[in-house]
């Protein structure tokens, strides 16, 4: 039996369409700033991606770019002066910066009710703690699609494979908080093909293309595919061994146009909930 594909871009369409409903009657539009720093020419399309994604729905987008030999001052000063912009509601590092920059020291600068990428130490903590905040765009993409196929996720076994803090860690706290049973597993986790086999929900983000062979996984599980991996022959592959894996799994995300659309529909949807939690501007 095949798995049902997730279409990302279809459900990731239908979700903007979502969102632009959600602020036309509000008086505010939501902003989003984009700080670039250097001549990384796949940044320069990520950024020119997100705010083309931005114009669609009407959000209002800013983009500073800075050099390659910027100081940590001069992001900084940017990072400093987008906080105290009050019609930027949402302010994104676009990472990686240049290898001199202190990039989780800059991040900690982003001012937590406008980190719409969840990384400052205060939304980390929220998510954790199951308080309101702004958590990682990836993994609120990942649970969509998880959500798609299945409402309610309670008791069910969920794997999820790598650790970071960009997605593993907050995408783990997300299934705890839907009452899964939560597994992380990582470089060191042993027998890692039969902690994979136990789950109802896998999730591959660790950057090994096709590491998740089809015996891994449990038939009829929800496999979530995050990784973004090039071949040699150029082409774009996930974690997951897909072509097999789909002869396995219940429901499969493909790469490219799985988990992708969703990170910059979740940028979107995090900007408009900062807008919607902002004070009103004030008059001079
Ligand atoms: P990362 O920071 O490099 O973390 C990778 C994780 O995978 C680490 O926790 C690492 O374990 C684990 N790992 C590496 N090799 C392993 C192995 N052989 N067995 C088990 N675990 C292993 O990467 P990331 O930022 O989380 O991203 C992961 C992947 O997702 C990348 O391909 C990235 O491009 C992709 N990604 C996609 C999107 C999207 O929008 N679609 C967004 C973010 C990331 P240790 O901690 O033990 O080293």
């Amino acid at each position: 039996m095949s798995a049902h594909i997730i279409d990302g871009k279809q459900i990731a369409a239908d979700f903007r369409e979502d969102l632009k409903s959600t602020f036309q009657n509000s008086t505010t539009q939501p902003g989003l700033a984009v700080i670039l720093v250097g001549d990384d020419p796949a940044s320069h399309v990520y950024v020119r991606n997100k705010i083309k994604a931005c114009e669609a729905v009407g959000i209002h987008s800013f983009e500073a770019r800075l050099p390659e030999n910027a100081t940590q001052d001069e992001v900084a000063a940017q990072i400093q002066a987008f906080n105290n912009d009050e019609n930027v509601h949402g302010i994104l590092l676009q990472l990686p910066v240049p290898k001199h920059l202190d990039s989780d020291a800059l991040i900690q600068m982003i001012a937590p009710e406008k980190d719409v990428d969840g990384l400052t130490l205060t939304n980390i903590g929220a998510l954790v703690a199951g308080l309101p905040g702004l958590a990682p765009c990836t993994p609120k993409g990942s649970l969509h699609l998880i959500k798609s196929v299945k409402k309610d996720l309670s008791g069910l076994n969920a794997v999820v494979l790598g650790r970071s803090l960009l997605f593993g860690k907050p995408m783990a706290q997300l299934l705890l908080a839907e009452n899964c049973t939560v597994t992380t597993a990582h470089s060191r986790t042993k027998n890692i093909k039969d902690v994979c086999k136990q789950a109802d929900i896998l999730i591959a983000a660790v950057g090994r293309p096709q590491m998740v062979k089809a015996d891994w996984i449990k038939p009829g599980a929800i496999v979530i595919d995050v990784g973004i991996n090039r071949l040699d022959n150029g082409k774009l592959c996930g974690d997951v061994d897909f072509d097999a894996a789909k002869d396995v799994a219940g429901a499969i995300t493909p790469v490219p146009g799985g988990v992708g659309p969703m990170t910059i529909a979740y940028l979107l949807s995090n900007t408009i909930d900062a807008a919607k939690n902002a004070p009103s501007p004030t008059h001079t």
